[in-house]
């Protein structure tokens, strides 16, 4: 998935519809794709490496493995690997929250000429 901005990831993160509306990239003809094959049914293995000049244009390809070669994804498939995602990125915010409030909270308790001789006086 690709997030043009952090409001559109956390427009995206509300609820399924509005990751579906915010993704339409994910569904081709009416069908969901498969994320890790963007839809191709192939994947090239991870011990290939890329030319320097063609990079994997030119690599063996084998069957992708999260979709069986199909290159489709079910509905209940991208719930729940959304429903893992947003998992992932509640517990990423609220670990940023905590430790926002914890250098606030640290900074608090300095003085002004402290946070002068620290160069902190434009961030508190
Ligand atoms: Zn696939």
């Amino acid at each position: 998935m690709i997030y043009r901005d952090s409001d559109h990831l956390k427009r995206s993160m509300r609820s399924f519809t509005a990751f579906l509306v915010e993704n339409s990239q994910i569904m081709r003809d009416g069908k969901f794709i498969c994320d890790a094959c963007r839809g191709s049914g192939s994947v090239v293995p991870d011990h290939i490496q890329a030319d320097p000049v063609e990079g994997h244009k030119l690599s063996p390809r084998t069957a992708c493995s999260a979709c069986s070669g199909t290159g489709n994804w079910s509905e209940r498939q991208w719930r729940v690997y959304f429903k893992e995602f947003r998992h992932r990125y509640r517990a990423a915010e609220q670990a940023t929250n905590a430790s926002k409030l914890l250098v606030k909270k640290a900074l608090s308790k300095l003085t002004d000429d402290e946070k002068a001789a620290l160069g902190l006086e434009d961030r508190a």
